[in-house]
């Protein structure tokens, strides 16, 4: 009886042990102690992203220009997730974004500029609206420099740093969206491996990362545009439809995963990487049509 009631109360408590390490190497995050300001967080692949971070023991600064959007997901990540207003076009929002995180919680370790616009612009180079060129620019392209700029500033003093920025494969091959987009991706990939190598000198990080198309807010509105005589189910469908690699979709949670490794410890040596999230698209083309049984 005796001995039978010890050998219970020791596995009771060699399984209470192993639970609670089981529970504890769970719930140590990858980013425990980390600080990290996110643009464009207030939805979408930022908001994912936010998410994701905040999960592995992150505090997150969601920086964003639509403030009753951005309070929301502020309120709904909790009290880990801070939101401020931030229009990427204006330098002293950026500056003033980077100073919050600074002021709160005395360091910003990761800086992810995601803000992007979509636009629908006439598609041949003949008709290009410059002026929504200019304006497409200023967010995707000029925002992100700024973001750079910013948190360079804070991050430089304190000999560490991780930088991440949001391109797209329409940054990696043409074809694949509107000039205007296109050009503007193609920019941030550019942005990345400049800054890099200024930055390596300060054991900052810089990558970014290059999603395919995900139906979020952004693509859907886009969809709703071009295909008004289907319903959103639809747009969803289209656009998941073009992606190559069967049984999966891509997802904002596909995004943050690989935000998570970059903005991490364990992409430590890493720096200067365009990691490309695309189920393999933009690697090859494909020529089944020119199977034999298709060619007649
Ligand atoms: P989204 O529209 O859901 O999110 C974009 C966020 O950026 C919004 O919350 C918006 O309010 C904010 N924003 C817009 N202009 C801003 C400004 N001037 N200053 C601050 N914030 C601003 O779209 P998403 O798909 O999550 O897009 C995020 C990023 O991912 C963008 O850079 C986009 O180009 C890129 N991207 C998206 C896809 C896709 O298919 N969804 C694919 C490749 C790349």
């Amino acid at each position: 009886g005796f001995r039978n009631s010890c050998n219970i109360s020791f596995s009771r408590a060699l399984f209470t042990e192993s639970f609670h390490r089981l529970l504890s190497t769970q719930t140590r995050g990858k980013l425990e102690d980390k600080v990290a300001l996110i643009t464009g967080a207030a939805s979408g692949i930022g908001k994912a992203t936010a998410t994701k971070f905040i999960n592995n023991g992150a505090k997150v600064i969601i920086a964003d220009i639509h403030q009753q959007l951005g309070e929301e997901t502020a309120k709904e990540l909790g009290p880990n997730a801070t939101f401020i207003t931030c229009d990427v076009t204006q330098e002293s929002d950026v500056s003033n974004a980077v100073d919050f995180a600074i002021s709160k919680y005395k360091q910003l370790d990761i800086m992810y500029n995601n803000a992007g616009i979509a636009c629908r612009s006439p598609l041949s180079i003949v008709d290009l609206d410059l002026a929504l060129f200019d304006k497409v620019m200023d967010i995707n392209v000029r925002g992100v420099v700024a973001g750079i700029k910013h948190a360079a500033r804070v991050m430089i003093p304190r000999g560490t740093g991780s930088i991440l920025c949001t391109a797209s494969i329409t940054g990696v091959m043409g074809g694949v969206a509107q000039h205007t987009y296109s050009i503007s991706k193609f920019a941030v990939i550019g942005i990345v491996k400049s800054l890099a190598s200024e930055l390596c000198r300060h054991g900052i990080r810089v990558n970014c990362i290059s999603p395919f198309a995900i139906p979020t807010p952004f693509v859907l509105g886009e969809m709703s545009q071009m295909y008004p005589h289907v319903d959103a189910q639809k747009h969803v469908e289209i656009v998941h439809n073009v992606g190559v690699l069967k049984g999966v979709n891509c997802e904002s949670n596909d995004i943050a995963n690989a935000a998570l490794f970059l903005a991490s410890d364990n992409a430590k040596y890493i720096s200067g990487l365009n990691l490309v999230v695309d189920g393999g698209f933009t690697s090859f083309k494909n020529l089944d049509f020119l199977a034999p049984d298709k060619v007649q």
